[in-house]
């Protein structure tokens, strides 16, 4: 998908800054601390993040429909013609050295005196019976990913966020039949998806719903509702929100707020001088790619303030 490039990644050196993740935050970031002239090293698990994995946005200014992936490519060119080098690595701790940070992986180490953690969040489980037997099975927690092998089959997304109904209308272009399910009044989808699922005949939404178990044998036969109700579906799709992946940074003392987000201020700053976070990690009530973005370009400027400081000689 993308050709990661490694070339320019220097072990030894002290980076000015380092950013962690792979999705639009970190490479916002990382595009703005370049052209501030700061030495930045982008460390990624997967590089594309959350929005890769959808097939539309039409909300971020100046490009009036795109995938997630399309977006992300874009991206990656700019990236690339500012030649900011991007390594494929999972930083499992930040260490605080004398005046820089150590960053592990399983197998390297990085050093850098400013870090901005952009590292987003991992998909929501219900956590009920049958979902872990079935996952890759019958259970997805990405439509882009799997909807095409449920061509004519007959299918559910659990929850009723905008994701959620956006999740529904990709997979009724290939399924017979999609269920939402849903345990509030009503979806709180954009209005203008909500309009689309309202229109397609493909989609029925059931809600007051949750669902206590996926059964199936080889693959996913039914799911069974709290109301004891068994329904007979071939795909479960769990769109029910995110955990923040915040762990690394609460390991080294960052303050998070009760839902596990970095508590961040207008500055983008942590509560640990030199670290900063943005994006999907962080605390805002509201996350898009556009104010992952706005927050890791502020992050950028105030790592680039932190370390400009840092090497004025008194
Ligand atoms: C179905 C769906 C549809 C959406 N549609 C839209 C839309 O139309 N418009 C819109 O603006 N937003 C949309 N969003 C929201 C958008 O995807 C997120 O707000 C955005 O991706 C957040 O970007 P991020 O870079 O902060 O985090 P992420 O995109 O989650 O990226 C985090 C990155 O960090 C990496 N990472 C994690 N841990 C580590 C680690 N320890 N070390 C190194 N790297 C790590 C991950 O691999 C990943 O690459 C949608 C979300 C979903 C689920």
């Amino acid at each position: 998908m993308f050709n990661i490039d490694m070339e320019g990644v220097d072990f030894e050196k002290t980076y000015d800054l380092i950013v962690l993740g792979g999705g639009p935050t970190a490479i916002g970031c990382a595009i703005y601390a370049a052209r501030f002239a700061l030495n930045v090293l982008i460390v990624g698990k997967t590089f594309g993040g959350l929005i890769a994995t959808t097939h539309l946005v039409e909300n971020y200014p100046g490009i009036v429909s795109t995938s997630g992936q399309g977006l992300m490519d874009m991206f990656k060119e700019h990236m690339n013609s500012l030649s900011i080098p991007y390594i494929s690595d999972e930083i499992r701790s930040i260490e605080k050295a004398d005046d820089h940070f150590i960053l592990h992986s399983f197998f390297q180490k990085f050093k850098a005196k400013s870090v901005v953690i952009a590292t987003g969040s991992e998909r929501k489980k219900l956590g009920i019976p049958g979902e872990e037997d079935f996952a890759g099975r019958g259970v997805s927690y990405c439509a882009t990913c799997d909807g095409p092998f449920y061509k004519d089959k007959i299918v559910c997304v659990v929850g009723g966020s905008d994701s959620a109904a956006k999740e529904a209308l990709f997979l009724s272009q290939n399924v017979k039949k999609v269920y939402i399910i849903y345990r509030g009044e009503e979806i709180r989808a954009e209005p203008i998806n909500k309009k689309r699922v309202e229109k397609n005949h493909k989609i029925e939404i059931i809600y007051r719903t949750n669902i206590v178990e996926i059964k199936g044998d080889n693959t996913v036969k039914s799911v069974i509702f709290d109301n004891g109700t068994e329904f007979e579906i071939d795909g479960v799709f769990i769109e029910v929100g995110s955990v923040p992946n915040s762990d690394i940074a609460k390991h080294i003392g960052i303050r998070t707020n009760d839902k596990g987000e970095i508590i961040i201020n207008r500055k983008s700053e942590t509560n640990l001088p030199g670290v900063f976070a943005a994006g999907d990690v962080a605390d805002a009530p509201f996350k898009q790619v556009i104010t992952g973005v706005a927050e890791g370009v502020i992050a950028a400027y105030s790592a680039f303030s932190y370390v400009s400081e840092m090497n004025i000689e008194y």
